[in-house]
Formats: structure tokens, C-alpha cells, sequence
């Protein structure tokens, strides 16, 4: 058995992004409703509904906060040592933070992070300190690719993609054309002519910019054997992959 013992502060800050991890895995299923991406859906200054569906925040509503969620697992089912410390179990302190996700929307509301901030300010929440920022992005991305292929499960479709793109980085890795095989695969046009990529399969690190920062795998890179990082693209429809594949199969 492990346990934490220590202020609410004190846990707050080493549990923090242990909570934060939690709720992004929580926070996946209830992304769509009957099958349809839920949209931010909070109310523009126009009062027109915002219909912004990807990169949301998970927000915690007024009163919900993980600070609060925290602090009442500690007053419930932690020993007190001092007036102000507690110790508690880990797994239970775990186990009690996802049942307090139970009934997600009442915890939870899905937000574009304009809307989220506007609802913090309005709520006198410090957002700095209170929400995880969730990055969704890179799954909201293949979701909307992988939509247009029907019957398959977006999710399924996006690790299978990143798999296969991942492990074909591994094989360039033992190429001896491996130069080659990067200078093409750096080309926008070449992508666009022999992939019909809208994007280069590869960009140096310190060469991407804000726009283009959607379209590639957020933490995986390839670094070539001169030591150069790269971002790969995360943009693949069924037909690229073969395309990409086929070609990597005739270029060794
Ligand atoms: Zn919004
Ligand atoms: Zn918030």
C-alpha cells in the first residue's frame, strides 16, 4: 500500500496531474452521444450556439472543481493527522476521485476553450490553477478523418493508423536510403504528387508552425540517423497509408 500524506495544497500539487490523467481517460467515451460528436454548445455573444467540435476542453463545473473533489475525498475517507493534514490511500483516493466522475455531466461539461475561460472568469474560477487542459486534439483529428470510412470504429482507426505509420518509421530507421526516403518525404508537393497528402509526412521540429501544428502526432517523433527531429503527420485516410506503404515497399 502507498499513501500520500500531507495538506490539501500539498496533495493537490502531487496529484495533480495524476487527476489530470483520470479525467482525460474518462472524459473519452462520453465524447460522442448516439454515435455524434458533441459540440461546445455554450452560447455565442450573438446567442447563437457555439458549434466549435474539436480540441475541447473537459471543464469541471462551478463547484466540481478537482480542488473540491480532492478535498472531499480527503475529509471522507482520509485519516486526519493534524488540523490541516491528512494521509490516505492511494488506490482508495483513486478509486473515490473516479466514482466522483460517475455521473460525468454533472461533473464535466465539454468546452471550447474560449467558452471554457468565459465560464471560469464568470464563475470566479482560478483556471490557471483548476482545470486540466485536455489535448484532445490529436484524437478529434482522426476521428473527423477516420468518419468518412464507414462502419469503423474511429478510435480502433486512429491506433491502427499511428501503429502502422509508426511501425513504417521504425523500418526507415534500418534503411540505407533512409536520406533519400526523408528528402521526399519532407516535399509537400512530392506528398501531395505520390500520397495525395496535404501535408509533408515529415517537418523539423523547429520548423512547424502554429496552423500547421493540428496536423501532426503531438508527442511521437522520428529522429534520423544524423540525430534531426521530426514531427510525422497525422493525417492518413485508408488511401494514403496504402499509398505510403506501397511506395515504402518499392523503395528499398
Ligand atoms: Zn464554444
Ligand atoms: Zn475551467
Amino acid at each position: 500500500m502507498a499513501f500520500i500524506q500531507g495538506t490539501l495544497e500539498e496533495v493537490y500539487i502531487f496529484l495533480g496531474p495524476r487527476t489530470s490523467d483520470i479525467v482525460t481517460q474518462l472524459a473519452r467515451p462520453h465524447r460522442k452521444k448516439n454515435g455524434i460528436r458533441k459540440s461546445c454548445g455554450e452560447l455565442n455573444n450573438d446567442g447563437s450556439i457555439c458549434k466549435q467540435y474539436t480540441g475541447l476542453h473537459a471543464a469541471h463545473l462551478k463547484g466540481r472543481e478537482r480542488k473540491i473533489l480532492i478535498q472531499e475525498i480527503l475529509e471522507e475517507f482520509g485519516e486526519k493527522i493534524t488540523n490541516i493534514t491528512y494521509k490516505i490511500d492511494l488506490n482508495l483516493f483513486e478509486e473515490e476521485f473516479k466514482k466522483k466522475h460517475e455521473n460525468f455531466h454533472d461533473v464535466i461539461k465539454f468546452m471550447c476553450p474560449k467558452h471554457h475561460k468565459n465560464y471560469d472568469l464568470n464563475n470566479g474560477i482560478d483556471s490557471s490553477k483548476e482545470d486540466p487542459i485536455i489535448d484532445f486534439e490529436e484524437i478529434e483529428e482522426i476521428i473527423e478523418i477516420s468518419e468518412l470510412i464507414e462502419n469503423e470504429d474511429p478510435l480502433d482507426t486512429l491506433l491502427k493508423n499511428k501503429d502502422f505509420v509508426l511501425s513504417a518509421f521504425e523500418k526507415i530507421k534500418l534503411m540505407n536510403n533512409q536520406d533519400e526516403i526523408i528528402l521526399t518525404i519532407t516535399d509537400p508537393e512530392k506528398c501531395k504528387q505520390l500520397f495525395n497528402l496535404d501535408f509533408a509526412i515529415l517537418i523539423e521540429i523547429n520548423k512547424i508552425t502554429e496552423d500547421l501544428h493540428r496536423r501532426y502526432y503531438s508527442k511521437d517523433i522520428f529522429i534520423d540517423h544524423y540525430g534531426n527531429e521530426y514531427k510525422i503527420t497525422n493525417h492518413w485516410f485508408k488511401l494514403q497509408i496504402e499509398a505510403f506503404e506501397n511506395w515504402l515497399n518499392n523503395s528499398k
